[in-house]
């Protein structure tokens, strides 16, 4: 089992332990044993973390050099790509990614996501010229301009931990902002590790800040609630978003919230290779722990059995080929902690008593390894107002409603308090047509890929507020300004 090395806090350009020298156990998800240790933070650390970052901002020129700081994220992109296998080793280690979700989904994806942030930059307009207007008996020439929101506070969750960092930092950083990240409890070295190369290229100290903390609320809160911070970045549960917003009220903080989903995967009666379709819904990448992930399977009525029987074979025919370890072409281990592993495990009974029928799954399998496994587990025969339709359970577990007609799936994909993705399958200009009346922030049609980094990514209703990656993740991070210039 992989020894991961110590994650350390990077404050004001230093790696180091925190001021108290406490550590944490880093528990790897494929053996429920200590993978490796944390920094624990004090809430002084956090208070220097967030002094430094506004020390950088108001006392450096780290906003105002645009050209400069562009070049010098390039070189800090080529230098988490160096890392690649470094990074590949953590997802595979502290997150529980498996070998086939690795390498190409969690850190490539974030990779290429960085270096689309980084081709993105090139289209922000920092300054605009509005032209001379006449008012008051006199011309004003008049400019708006575009500038760095200020210190940011980044807090992510453990999912896709590579991937939802760079969202936030780079973007951020690139915006002319400065950062104070505060990763998961349960994936702290994927944070510490971007202080490390953070430091290794040179960013100027302050500018970017890593603590690494057991607590899940204290740093959190610190930064959510200081009004040296001007903007928290978050990701994660709805529920600890809502109290975000809450704890940044009192200092009116800039909020922008990435939270979670529910999405509808939407089968047409003429998609193509119907059968193969409808297989390729089942919730299994990562162990479906994915915030767009389609995890409402919706199926027509008049192919309904046929979707079920497809799904049947599907399921048993993957059993043997989950939880694999060392098996590159694995795509699915365990969940992240024994904490989700029992949530996960509550939904088989609510599934049950809200009356749907257990196609699938629905067990914890403990012949899988000592870790965190929950088998693929798939529930048909349920309507959209069961709790197991209704409530994330970020888990392998796909939930599957007939409805009658292409107004009556929109309306079921719309029945939702989420609206983050989704997919819909079906002849094109049809599909289309249903794909733009689902409200959510991202929709896949037959399978075209609707997140990537130079694409916006966020939620409309309770999936959030705000947009990250692309240009408008950038421009996120920035204030707007308006300015007179008397012309006469
Ligand atoms: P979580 O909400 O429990 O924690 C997210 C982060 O918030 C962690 O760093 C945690 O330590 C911190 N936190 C906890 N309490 C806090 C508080 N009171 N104040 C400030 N920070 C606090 O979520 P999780 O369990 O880590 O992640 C799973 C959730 O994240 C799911 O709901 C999933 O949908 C969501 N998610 C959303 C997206 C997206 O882009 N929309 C992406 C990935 C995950």
């Amino acid at each position: 089992m992989s020894n991961l090395q110590d994650a350390m806090l990077y404050i004001n350009g230093e790696i180091r332990p925190s001021s108290d020298n406490a550590y944490y156990d880093n528990i790897g998800p494929w053996t429920g044993e200590v993978v490796g240790r944390a920094a624990d933070a004090t809430a002084a650390d956090v208070q220097q973390a967030i002094d430094s970052a506004r020390h950088a901002f108001d006392h450096t020129d780290w906003s105002s050099q645009h050209e400069q700081r562009h070049e010098l994220m390039k070189k800090y992109v080529k230098a988490l790509w160096d890392k690649r296998a470094l990074l590949v080793d953590i997802s595979r280690f502290e997150a529980g990614a498996a070998m086939g979700a690795a390498a190409r989904a969690h850190i490539d994806g974030a990779l290429n996501g960085a270096d689309d942030l980084l081709k993105c930059f090139e289209q922000v307009t920092w300054q605009e010229d509005r032209g001379v207007k006449n008012e008051n008996g006199f011309d004003t020439k008049r400019l708006v301009t575009h500038e760095a929101v200020g210190v940011v506070g980044a807090i992510t969750p453990w999912n896709v931990p590579l991937y939802v960092n760079i969202g936030k930092v780079v973007a951020a950083l690139l915006a002319g902002c400065t950062v104070i990240l505060k990763p998961a409890p349960d994936t702290p070295l994927m944070g510490s590790v971007m202080g490390e190369i953070a430091q290794q290229v040179g960013l100027p100290p302050g500018v970017f800040n890593v603590v690494t903390s057991s607590d899940p609320a204290m740093a959190g809160e610190m930064l959510t609630k200081d009004p040296a911070v001007d903007l928290i970045s978050f990701t994660g549960s709805t529920a600890v978003g809502k109290l975000i917003m809450q704890n940044g009220a009192p200092s009116l903080k800039r909020v922008f919230l990435e939270l979670g989903g529910k999405s509808a995967f939407v089968v047409l009666d003429d998609a193509p290779n119907f059968a193969q379709t409808v297989m390729g819904s089942m919730v299994v990448f990562h162990a479906g722990q994915g915030c767009a992930y389609p995890t409402r399977l919706l199926v027509p009525k008049s192919r309904y059995d046929e979707a079920v029987k497809a799904l049947e074979m599907a399921y048993a025919g993957f059993d043997s080929k989950w939880g694999l370890q060392d098996e590159p072409s694995c795509i699915m281990g365990p969940l992240i902690s024994k904490k989700q592993l029992d949530r996960v495990a509550s939904y088989t009974d609510i599934g049950k008593q809200d009356g749907a029928r257990l196609l699938a799954g629905g067990k914890v399998r403990s012949d899988k390894g000592n870790g965190f496994f929950f088998e693929p587990t798939c529930f048909v025969d349920c309507t959209n107002d069961m709790r197991i339709a209704q409530e994330e359970i970020f888990g392998p577990v796909l939930v599957v409603i007939p409805y009658e007609d292409d107004e009556d799936a929109i309306r079921v994909a719309n029945e939702s308090v989420y609206g983050l993705g989704g997919a819909i399958f079906g002849s094109t200009e049809r599909a289309l047509e249903m794909a733009k009346k689902i409200r959510t922030g991202s929709m896949s049609v037959n399978g075209g890929t609707s997140i990537t980094g130079d694409l916006p990514f966020g939620g409309y209703k309770q999936s959030g507020i705000g947009r990250e990656w692309g240009l408008e993740g950038i421009e996120e991070f920035l204030e707007t300004k308006a300015i007179g210039i008397r012309a006469s």
